[in-house]
Parts: C-alpha cells; structure tokens; sequence
C-alpha cells in the first residue's frame, strides 16, 4: 500500500487534498453552520428552500419512525416496498405531469441506475461536458459509448448526433442547472435536436427542481418543454431539504427501470421515515411558493452585490454562484480567509471542476436574510481585495 502514501502526498503538494470537516447545526440558526467554535454563515449549502430541519417534516419522520420502525427490511422487490414509497410516486407523477414515477436511494443511484438501464455496448450518450459525475459514472457503467459535447455547445452536439447517426439507441442526457456553474442548459434547443434525431433525451433537476417551475417542478416546466423530456430525473436532498431522489416518465419507462435499474433492484428500500417526510416536503415545495419568491429575490440581492464589488458571477438566476479563481493554492486561501470573516465555503478543484478553474462555489437558501447577505458580500469583497482576486 505504500503507492497510495507517495500519491496522497503527491496531491497535497499539488493543493488537491480533500478531508472530511464536522460541520454542526444550531437548531435556532437556520442558514448557519457551527465549524470548531464558531458560528459561521453556511454559503455552502443545497438547502435552497430552507426545508432541511423544518419542525413539520420532523415531526412527520418522528411518527412513521414510531409506525414503521426504522429500515425497511429489504430491497423493493423483495419485501421493501412498504406503503409510504406508493404515496410518494403518485404524488410525484401528479406533480411532474408524468403517468409515472420511482423512487431511487439517492441521485448518484438514481443517474447511474437509469442510464445504464437505458443504453448498452452498441449505443452512445451525448453528455454535456460539465454532467455531474454520477452521469458520467452511468455512462461508464453502460458501456455505450460516451460522446461528451463542449458545455451547451449545440453546434457541438449537432457535429457527435451525425457522427453517431448509426448507433443503435441515442440518449442525450444534461443537468438542467449546471452544479458548479450555477449556469442553465439551453434545453429548447436540446429538445429539438432530440427531436430531430429521434434520440431519447433526459434532464437532471437536482439543482433546478423546487426553483423553477410554478409549483418547483423545475426547469422543464418553467421552459414548457416538460412534454419533450422522456426522462425527469431530480434529487430530494436539495430543495426538499431531504435525501433521495425520483425519476418520472412514461409508465413503460418506470416498468422498465422497475425490472432493469440495478441500484433499485440490488439494494434496501429507502426508510419508510425518509419517504413520508420527503412526501411532506414535496407538499411545502409545491404549495410554499413565498419560499421560491424569497429565494429568488436572495439571488437577484447577492448576484448584484458581487457584480458591483468587481467579481464576474455572469448574469445567471441560480442560487450557485460561483468565483471562479483559477489556481488551487489560491482557491484554498480565499475559502480559509472567509472562514476568518464567519463565512463556510468550499474550494472547488479538480477533478470536480476542470483544470485551473479551481473556485469559491456560493449557494443561497431561501432562509438568509437581505442583510446577512449584503454583510456578506461586503466580507467577499474585503477577502478578494486581500487575496488579490479583484
Ligand atoms: N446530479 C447533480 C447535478 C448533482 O449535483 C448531484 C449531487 N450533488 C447529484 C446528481 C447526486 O445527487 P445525490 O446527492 O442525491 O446523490
């Protein structure tokens, strides 16, 4: 095992070292994290609509825990399948505007589980270069072959679809909200090309669902082009302030991933408390809309706020909003100076983000407040200054 020292030792030469940090909650400072001793504002969460400790959703948990007992028991198709999962998907395919839907255990399962479910050796993926990693991963897992196409580049994606034209099945597959970029996917566009060769085309709303869309369907809906999209792929463990996931479609799809996904089938049913709380918070996301409307003003708020301190954050409507900063190095002391000024943030670097791209990723919950942010962005500018980023 003595290679693995030489590389560990290797990447924290290069500032690539990564290590897990206890991050503590204080039940009365929602949109605050507590790291050592300190309080500090939490810019680093998917917490977007501020559902993560809601008292109802809580409480919801705390009762099918004491009906359900704590695991389910087994996989789905085994004896795992217990009542609150049936609940959920109807709600889900209600809310999609979908004839079905499926629970995964999580997104990472969910991608990996219905790509490599949907195409095989003899078939190709179109995927934005800038897919999440569990895209990526699915594709592998496949063994179609993987056409990566330069990030929303159509005319791109156009060249790969004519190269690949003979390939058996066709999937193109793009985040809906990139999540490192916090930017959008052009997808009329990729609906029409899906269109025009006859490809399957599937959206991953992780970062989208909750915000967009008049009842947080995501972005889909907002576009209107939720008809062109065979498959609705979303997490629960960002708006909905949860864990786990869905994929909504036609109800042959939803059969089909039933018999061929191989993360449903191979592993244990989701809690049955996980399922009703995330059923509850499916409820909050759809009927709470002063939670999207909060959250969209906090974005418009800390986007100009950091345009006017001099940083470029591009003119996106998405709660990422990321500095990009370039070097490791660099990206590493900017995150530990806002630490000093009370503000948790991550560097990004490779491999999550391409090379000499390395950067601070913010993102916003719909419980910061105006001035929480405006003092943050103030505190942003002084550690850029500083640093010698602006
Ligand atoms: N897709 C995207 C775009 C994501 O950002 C993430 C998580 N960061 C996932 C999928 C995976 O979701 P989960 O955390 O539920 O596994």
């Amino acid at each position: 095992m003595n290679w693995m020292e030489k590389e560990l030792a290797d990447m924290t030469d290069a500032s690539l070292m990564r290590s897990l940090r206890v991050n503590s909650l204080v039940l009365e400072c929602p949109g605050y994290t507590v790291r050592g001793e300190r309080l500090l504002l939490n810019l680093s969460s998917n917490d977007y609509l501020g559902l993560s400790q809601h008292p109802v959703i809580v409480e919801v948990m705390r009762e099918t825990l004491l009906s359900e007992g704590v695991g389910s028991g087994a996989s789905r198709l085994v004896t795992g399948n217990r009542a609150p999962y049936g609940r959920l998907e109807e709600a889900l395919a209600g809310w999609q505007n979908c004839e079905a839907a499926l629970v995964f255990a999580n997104g990472y399962m969910a991608n990996s589980g219905v790509i490599s479910a949907l195409v095989s050796r003899g078939d190709v993926v179109f995927s934005d270069q800038l897919n999440h990693a569990s895209i990526v991963d699915g594709t592998i897992l496949s063994r179609a072959e993987l056409a990566r196409y330069r990030h929303n580049d159509m005319e791109h994606l156009r060249f790969l679809l004519n190269k690949y034209r003979d390939k058996r099945r066709k999937l193109i597959v793009t985040d809906a909200v990139f999540s490192m970029d916090g930017d959008q996917a052009p997808l009329c566009e990729l609906a029409l090309l899906k269109r025009e060769y006859e490809a399957m085309l599937m959206v991953d709303e992780a970062h989208s669902g909750g915000i967009y869309g008049r009842r947080g369907e995501g972005l889909c809906h907002e576009l209107g082009v939720q008809d062109e999209v065979d498959v609705h792929m979303g997490t629960f463990s960002k708006s909905f302030g949860v864990y786990g996931a869905y994929v909504c479609g036609s109800r042959t799809l939803i059969r089909w991933l039933i018999n061929k996904a191989r993360p449903l089938i191979y592993s244990t049913a989701l809690p049955p408390s996980l399922v009703a709380g995330i059923s509850k918070a499916l409820d909050m996301v759809q009927t709470e809309h002063w939670r999207r409307e909060r959250l969209h003003e906090a974005i418009r708020l800390f986007r100009s706020s950091l345009n006017e301190a001099g940083f470029d954050v591009g003119n996106g409507d998405s709660p990422i909003v990321p500095i990009i900063i370039g070097d490791n190095d660099t990206a590493i002391r900017f995150s530990g100076a806002l630490e000093e000024e009370g503000i948790a943030s991550v560097a990004i670097r490779p491999p999550t983000v391409p090379a000499g791209t390395a950067r601070i990723r913010f993102s916003l919950s719909a419980v910061h407040s105006n001035k929480e942010l405006i003092d943050a962005a103030e505190r942003i500018r002084t550690v850029g200054l500083q640093q010698g980023v602006l």
